[in-house]
């Protein structure tokens, strides 16, 4: 049977398709029905049965914003749907209640629900073939971007833009098989993926959609083509966004087109083995890049770092231009503080900004605004007439917005209600109308002593009282005692133990006057604080850019303030492939390490030092240490940071690429070889002679020969047929031989001292390949047994004497040149075939014809 309210619930899940539906019942917000077992699980709360059949679960009304956030933390879209009377008002009907709001991943505006140092952005895209239309919108910025894309380079671009909602044509996600959609949410298990109608995503509806919010004719003038499938995307993206928010969305002033070839290149894999916004193993922010370079001082400077992370620049000027603007803050160490200090006192004028614009602004929104506006123009002093371009332009970008300022603070008292609807918000000598109203209730006692005052004289009652309270309004108390002197005009209200309570006409009329007025002064409070608002909204568009100001400040102050507490140094930008570094250091692990233990190194690679470094060394020595702190180096540069080492000089790459070997970076589940074949072939296919290759322990997912020799054609065919910058850490030391053959490689190893039984790992890198791998020593730190450890040696000093042939480099064996063999494995087959040869199984011919084909296979 169906109750009248879970025919409600139904109607309004019709009505929200895909969506959970919180409904509001008394105190509690209830999930019914699938919706109840999928809340369940998110959140962890008890599933029970409605009239003993239908699942459901529920959460306390007031820990709404707490659940909500897990919800959409997993990847959920939620209607709220409210009780839209008291139950007390209805008598034997069910309650009326509406979905009052829509709440999804990529269109919150709440602070509670959004986490101040991660931008939040709303994503959507358009396949077509092999390229896919991608837009992107943060709402918060009102950064709107696109960009047509390869459609093999969208996972690296999703990577960096993490978006927690994905919009996508309904027809990719009901598709049978398994969808791109249903591919992307293996990725990104929390990515919230909303099907929507394929005809929002159609050229001519979205483009539509598009003039109409920026008020234009074509999309030259914002660098597009008119036909480009992105477009369709940003189309889509912006009618959903109005929909959801009911909102016209001033603040997103324009749709910029995403250009790749300004941004250093970095894909999904490299940017997670870096570790530069999360750790590889734990996804933690906690010890990855970001968080050990991150000296911000408010949420939106961190936002802003954490974005120029994942896109370094190529544009020499523009990097030059942000390390002009942190070496002039690196010299001034009281200004840098003063301005500091004032960055750290203002509010998220960014997402302040986007709820004034979207209409969700509290009235202490509002003040958080007039009190950023106030703190403006000491920021502004300290950025005055300094020398480095950047900080001068950033100074006049930085609208103080007066008008703005003075108008907030004359119109708002300080503190502030919660909503707009509860009054006591705006200033006495704002409003005339709204201070007559106030002044008819605040001489409110005064009138009640005069009339108080005059009924005494009339009925000569001198205990006559005149009071108020909640249920009953004002009144005339009058005891029993002089009962027999109440005027006739008097009518009994309330009759207490001793007294008698009145009203008179006039006394009526004055309540009706005083109660109106308190309505009328909570309905004036309400329209001056929407029309406040409205005003704040048309001033979007140089909130914005002051919010943006302020967090370019903030990060640059920030790169200054860690280049001077971490020592590091301005690097040196050329436009050639080199790299030269003294004293670099790895920045995490340099924090993390107890302090003066890291030991630097030197790297230098260009036309004289080679350009492809080959890093020999045992175990745990720190080859992968080396090899990322040179990406991490160049990377730091790119971002206009400066860098943790005594000297720098670095020629501008345009991608980055690294991998790790499928032995460091277990517990991803997959084949680990065929996922570093996969990625070791995206770098061949991609790499260009101005990226920088790393490449940590390639084929080690497989048998020895088999790794070598790939690890071996992969070393050739990065030097021969790209020629970009190169690490190669391994342990294989066969490789160091191809010194002979590849001008441009270098060997390089680090250093081991052994003393006696014992092996010390200096980390530090010289010249020369490693000869032996100490793998035995590592055993034996690690506590493997002795009876282990001696009997491993013996196998080793087998397995040596066998493999002698291997030390001889191939080229010298004349026969063969183009294919060398490397290994007494692989030895030469005349000589394998003879050893196979049973004479006593051939007849004299098939003997002879051997021979001859034999002695013509060795000339
Ligand atoms: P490998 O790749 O050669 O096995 P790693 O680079 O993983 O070695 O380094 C192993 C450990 O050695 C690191 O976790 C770190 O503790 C230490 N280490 C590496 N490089 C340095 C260095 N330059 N200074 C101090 N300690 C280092
Ligand atoms: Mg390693």
């Amino acid at each position: 049977m169906t109750t009248p309210m879970m025919q409600q619930y139904r109607d309004a899940k019709a009505q929200y398709p895909g969506m959970l539906v919180l409904f509001r019942n008394g105190d509690f917000y209830e999930l019914f029905e699938d919706d109840a077992e999928v809340g369940a699980r998110a959140l962890g709360i008890t599933l029970t049965k409605r009239d003993k059949e239908i699942p459901m679960a529920g959460v306390p009304h007031h820990a709404l914003d707490r659940y909500l956030g897990k919800l959409l933390h997993a990847g959920h879209r939620v209607a709220i749907c409210e009780q839209m009377e008291e139950a007390a008002d209805v008598k034997g009907r069910p309650i009326r209640r509406e979905v009052v709001r829509v709440v999804t991943p990529g269109t919150l505006t709440e602070d509670g629900l959004l986490d101040p140092r991660q931008s939040n952005h709303l994503a959507a895209i358009v396949p077509a073939g092999a390229t896919t239309g991608l837009a992107w919108l943060e709402l918060s910025t009102g950064e709107f971007q696109a960009a047509d894309l390869p459609t093999a380079r969208l996972a690296d671009e999703l990577g960096r833009l993490a978006p927690s909602e994905l919009l996508c044509p309904e027809e990719l996600v009901g598709a049978p098989g398994k969808t791109l959609a249903d591919r992307l949410r293996d990725t990104y298990p929390n990515l919230a993926v909303t099907p929507r109608p394929d005809w929002t995503f159609e050229l001519p509806t979205a483009k539509t959609t598009l003039f109409e919010h920026f008020g234009i004719r074509t999309f030259a003038g914002l660098g597009f083509d008119d036909d480009q499938s992105c477009l369709g995307a940003a189309g889509a993206l912006m009618a959903y966004v109005r929909e959801t928010l009911k909102s016209n969305l001033e603040h997103v002033g324009r749709l910029k087109h995403f250009r790749q070839e300004r941004f250093l290149f970095l894909d999904e894999v490299t940017r997670r083995s870096l570790e530069l916004t999360r750790t590889l193993r734990e996804g933690a922010r906690e010890g990855s890049l970001l968080e050990k370079i991150d000296r911000t001082v408010s949420g939106t400077g961190a936002r802003m770092l954490a974005s120029w992370l994942v896109a370094p620049l190529c544009d020499r000027a523009a990097i030059e231009a942000r390390l002009d603007a942190v070496a002039e803050l690196t010299t001034d160490h009281a200004m840098r503080q003063e301005l500091r200090d004032g960055l750290a006192e203002v509010y998220d004028l960014q997402r302040l900004t986007t709820r004034v614009s979207t209409g969700k602004a509290s009235p202490r929104d509002l003040a958080g605004i007039a009190r950023t506006l106030r703190l403006l123009p000491r920021i502004k002093a300290k950025v005055t007439a300094r020398r480095s371009t950047l900080l001068n332009q950033l100074e006049r970008q930085l609208e103080l917005c007066p008008d703005l300022r003075e108008m907030l603070d004359a119109a708002l008292v300080e503190t502030l209600p919660l909503t707009a609807r509860e009054g006591g918000m705006i200033r006495p000598g704002y409003d005339p109308a709204l201070d007559e109203l106030h002044a008819i209730t605040r001489d409110g006692k005064q009138w009640m002593a005069n009339f108080q005052a005059q009924e005494i004289v009339r009925t000569n009652i001198p205990s006559l009282k005149v009071g108020y309270n909640q249920v009953f309004g004002y009144y005339i108390e009058v005891t029993h005692a002089h009962a027999g002197k109440v005027p006739t005009d008097y009518q009994r209200k309330q009759t207490l133990k001793n007294a008698e309570r009145y009203v008179t006409a006039e006394l009526k009329a004055y309540e009706e006057k005083v109660l109106t007025a308190e309505d009328k002064i909570r309905q004036r409070e309400y329209e001056l604080f929407l029309e406040l608002r409205g005003r704040v909204a048309a001033q979007t568009d140089r909130l914005i850019q002051a919010g943006e100001v302020i967090s370019t400040l903030d990060v640059l102050a920030a790169l200054a303030e860690l280049a001077v507490a971490c020592n590091y140094c301005r690097p040196e930008l050329c436009d050639e492939p080199i790299f030269e570094i003294q004293d670099g250091r790895h920045p995490v692990l340099e924090q993390t390490l107890p302090p003066g233990t890291f030991v630097p190194n030197d790297a230098r690679m260009g036309a004289e030092h080679g350009t492809f470094h080959l890093i020999t060394g045992p175990n745990m020595s720190g080859k992968s240490t080396f090899i990322r702190q040179v990406a991490l180096i160049t990377l730091l540069a790119q971002i206009g940071s400066f860098v943790p080492a005594r000297q720098a000089r670095t020629g501008i790459a345009d991608r980055i690429f690294t991998r790790v070997g499928a032995s460091d970076e277990l517990g991803r589940g997959q084949s680990t070889f065929m996922v570093e074949m996969t990625e070791a072939a995206n770098i061949l296919n991609n790499a260009t002679e101005r990226s920088l290759v790393i490449l940590d322990e390639i084929g080690r997912g497989t048998s020895t020969y088999d790794g070598v020799s790939l690890a071996w054609a992969i070393t050739e065919y990065l030097h021969d047929r790209i020629g970009c910058r190169a690490l190669f850490a391994t342990h294989y030391h066969e490789l160091a031989q191809l010194t002979q053959k590849l001008a441009d490689l270098r060997n390089y190893n680090v250093q081991v001292r052994e003393d006696q039984d014992q092996v010390i790992f200096l980390h530090a890198i010289g010249p020369g390949s490693a000869d032996k791998s100490y793998g035995i020593h590592v055993a034996k730190l690690a506590g493997v047994p002795e009876e282990v450890l001696s009997r491993a040696r013996e196998v080793l000093a087998d397995l040596e004497s066998h493999h002698v042939t291997t030390k001889d480099p191939p080229d010298r064996r004349k026969r063969r040149p183009a294919q060398p063999s490397l290994f007494a494995g692989s030895e030469d087959p005349v000589l394998q075939a003879l050893r196979e040869f049973d004479p006593d199984c051939a007849t004299p011919d098939e003997a002879l014809a051997k021979l001859k084909r034999w002695r013509r296979e060795l000339q």
